[in-house]
């Protein structure tokens, strides 16, 4: 059944007046779907009864369940599994900051790309997500705030890689920013990238003031090429290339994410090549102390390297901050997150964490 939440309004008044209803239905229904979070065409009491019955008949509102809640006893971040139409079970993550929620939305089931850091990687894409779905992860989130608090910034960070879902990702991002629904800023949507260069150039001509991330990991192609496969279809040649046009075209400072992994990427001669990688673009560097994945012989480094780390960049004109670990207890950190075949009970609970299965709240 097709999913309302994926439609912008006026894609919604054109399926009011194919039922015989006036187009302004279409505006009606988008809030209820997006900024009402309403999970059936029921609740939408100033509809008709009878548009609400056609309706239900022919589409979705795109509402899934949330299968498995957990949070993390120390910092407040939340991980949810919801469970889409087909199936299909995705990890969304709930980040709580000063200045209010932030929600780590996915982007596809699995992920293909094959970073030997990352657990999203591990078992393959399985399919991209809809910008439906992708508005239903933030909605998952933004039913459980009190009344009144909205989802302050939303990043596409989960699992899958967002640019090779451009369209629907691009979508979302759309869909977030309507005044009738989410009305999120634009400045407070990030989208991350492992550095795929045409999807870059793309976003570069959107004319969308959103940040843009991407997550760069080595100073050098010999490195980068053994810890990130996609650099061996775009080098850091053409990837730095891509980034100075988009800040170029855009005006807009680019984040790189640079997890540090011991012995690996974090010497001061690394700090050093990055630097001078960096040097003259308008950027910001986020070093992500490694977060462990079961099974992967990666270890972090230590504290007092990543500080030094950020001293070397500083010292040469590079803005660095180090980024705060957030839900390591549940193993929603970043490249934690892991598609999981959930058939039961039973492998519900090997999932560690506080909380068990989230009864439905109607
Ligand atoms: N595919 C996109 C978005 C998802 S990854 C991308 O690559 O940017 C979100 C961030 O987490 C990326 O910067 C990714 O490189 C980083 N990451 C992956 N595994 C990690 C790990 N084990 N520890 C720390 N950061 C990790």
């Amino acid at each position: 059944m097709r999913n309302l939440k994926d439609l912008f309004p006026a894609e919604l008044a054109g399926v009011a007046k194919s039922l015989g209803a006036p187009a302004y239905r279409g505006r009606q229904i988008f809030r209820w779907l997006h900024a009402r979070a309403a999970k059936t065409f029921e609740e939408m009491t100033d509809l008709p009864a009878e548009l609400r019955a056609e309706l239900a008949q022919r589409f979705s509102t795109g509402y899934a369940p949330v299968i498995l809640r957990q949070e993390d006893p120390f910092d407040g971040t939340a991980k949810y599994l919801l469970r889409m139409a087909d199936g299909a079970v995705v990890e969304t993550v709930r980040m709580e900051y000063r200045y209010g929620a932030s929600v780590c939305v996915s982007s596809q089931v699995g992920c293909r790309q094959g970073c030997i850091f990352c657990a999203s990687t591990i078992g393959g894409k399985e399919r991209d997500l809809t910008a439906g779905e992708m508005i239903e992860e933030v909605l998952a989130v933004q039913r459980e705030l009190p009344a009144g608090r909205r989802v302050h910034s939303v990043v596409v960070m989960g699992m899958g890689e967002p640019l090779e879902n451009y369209d629907e990702v691009l979508r979302f991002v759309r869909l977030a920013h309507e005044p009738d629904g989410l009305h999120l800023s634009y400045r407070h949507l990030t989208v991350s990238t492992c550095g795929i260069v045409p999807g870059i150039d793309r976003l570069a001509g959107e004319n969308l003031p959103i940040t843009l991330a991407v997550s760069l990991h080595a100073p050098n192609d010999e490195l980068r090429n053994r810890l990130l496969p996609v650099n061996r279809r775009w080098p850091l040649a053409e990837l730095m290339r891509a980034v100075r046009d988009y800040i170029a075209r855009t005006g807009r400072r680019v984040t790189f994410e640079y997890a540090m992994i011991l012995d690996t990427n974090d010497s001061p001669e690394h700090a050093r090549e990055l630097a001078a990688l960096l040097q003259g673009v308008l950027c910001h560097v986020n070093l992500i102390p490694l977060n462990p994945i079961q099974g992967s012989p990666l270890g972090a480094s230590p504290r007092q390297r990543i500080v030094e780390f950020r001293a070397i960049l500083q010292s040469r004109g590079i803005p660095t901050t180090i980024r705060r670990q957030l839900g390591l207890a549940i193993e929603a950190a970043c490249g934690q997150l892991r598609r999981r075949e959930l058939t039961g009970e039973a492998k519900a609970r090997r999932l560690r964490g506080p909380l068990p299965v989230l009864p439905e709240r109607t």
